[in-house]
């Protein structure tokens, strides 16, 4: 059975060309990058190279790029390296939102607990406890799934030291005014960072000193989101911000993350770096948005009872998150499953808990609409016929689960 996969917010392909560059570095070109000799500086030739792809993409210095393990890691240093650095008097004060993705959430969470954990312990003076812990600030969104510069605004505090809001949403595709929100943290002396993994690769991002997002200080981007490798990441970090490492060792990256470097995974992350620089220059990301509409507008003329997440906020190009009362999303994407289309309800990350969706219920969903959602995530690699051949399943897969359901409204024929 020919598979169609619709689940690129998960992880993409890697693409045929990143897999060539980066072959070599697993097997000839093995040098560690650290290392004086040939094969060494061969290596680290290579890892120069795919640090220009990455600040081109980026728009950045090359000293501002940190590659990391991934996107979990990047939030995390982002978070962790800007918010527990030398103890102060007063508590340092953390604003992020209810629908970031695990890595930067539950971060926000451990930093957070500091506070009553550390003190009740009784590990550390009740001052030195309160100068480790942090302060958190989750913030709301609209029925959109949008955070408004205002609700930030209201927010901040003197102590405020971080603001982190991501730029796309991994399940709804909904961005973020990014360039309003990392204004208002920078007038308000904060550093902002954003997880960009949802958004990297499919629009343009420009970092340089005076460019759209000049006030964004630290961004996070994840090999395996832009048709790299999984395990390989970026940490932006702008020129003079102070990141206390996470990871202690060598004097890696700057002395930001020790390690030695994933040499293949850095090399396939530049390439796909330079493809995706081209990529958004060509009208790869128009035809995207045609094909997702295509997908959307097909689904909600043909499934009654249906809608989309995040409907009327912008989006990115590749992503339609819909709900399909009166069936489980589990079900559904089982059902999918079986007929050849893979598609996720929920992140992926998430697969498996039945909890819903903490980002659709943050939206005002009722727990049963969250539970009725499936996400679809187009990839560049998507066609025309594959956007088709998935139209032709998805209503009849909705109609049989919903005939199961006990809440649909069954025709009469079936109900005497
Ligand atoms: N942030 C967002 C928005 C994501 O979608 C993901 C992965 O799904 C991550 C962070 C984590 O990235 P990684 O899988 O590279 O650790």
């Amino acid at each position: 059975m020919r598979r169609i996969y619709m689940d690129a917010n998960a992880t993409t392909p890697l693409l045929p060309e990143v897999f060539d560059a980066m072959r070599p570095f697993w097997m000839e070109h093995f040098g560690n990058a650290s290392s004086i000799h040939q094969q060494g500086q061969f290596a680290r030739a290579a890892v120069d190279h795919a640090r220009d792809s990455m600040a081109r993409l980026l728009h950045c210095r090359t000293s501002e790029i940190v590659f990391t393990s991934g996107g979990t890691e990047s939030d995390n240093l982002a978070l962790f390296g800007t918010l527990q650095q030398e103890p102060t008097a007063a508590p340092a004060h953390l604003i992020t939102t209810g629908i970031e993705h695990h890595a930067v959430l539950h971060a926000a969470e451990s930093l957070e607990k500091k506070i009553g954990a550390l003190s009740h312990k009784g590990a550390l003076s009740h001052n030195q406890a309160l100068s480790q812990g942090i302060e958190v600030t989750f913030l709301p969104c609209t029925p959109q799934g949008l955070i408004e510069p205002a609700t930030l605004q209201a927010a901040i505090r003197p102590n405020t030291r971080l603001v982190s809001i991501m730029f796309a949403n991994n399940e709804t595709g909904v961005l973020q005014p990014i360039l309003e929100l990392a204004a208002i943290a920078h007038a308000a002396g904060a550093l902002f960072h954003t997880d960009a993994v949802q958004a990297a690769g499919k629009l343009p991002l420009d970092l340089s000193p005076n460019g759209p997002l000049k006030d964004v200080d630290l961004l996070t981007l994840s090999g395996h989101k832009i048709y790299a490798p999984k395990g390989i990441g970026v940490l932006f970090v702008r020129r003079n911000v102070r990141l206390a490492p996470m990871l202690h060792g060598g004097t890696h990256e700057r002395q930001r993350r020790a390690g030695t470097e994933n040499v293949a995974g850095i090399v396939g992350l530049g390439k796909a770096a330079e493809l995706a620089h081209t990529w958004l220059q060509t009208d790869g990301p128009d035809k995207l948005t045609t094909l997702r509409d295509r997908l959307e507008q097909g689904i909600l003329t043909q499934v009654e009872e249906s809608g989309v997440n995040g409907a009327g906020a912008p989006r990115v190009s590749n992503t339609t998150n819909l709900y399909f009362d009166h069936v489980e999303a589990e079900a559904l994407v089982i059902a999918l499953d079986l007929k050849g289309l893979s598609v996720s309800g929920g992140s992926a990350c998430q697969s498996g808990a039945t909890e819903p969706s903490h980002v659709l219920t943050a939206m005002g969903l009722t727990p049963a609409r969250a539970r009725a959602s499936i996400r679809f995530s187009l990839s560049k690699l998507t066609t025309e016929e594959e956007v088709d051949e998935a139209l032709a399943l998805i209503p009849a897969a909705v109609a049989r689960l919903r005939d199961l359901s006990p809440t649909w409204r069954r025709p009469e024929a079936i109900t005497v």
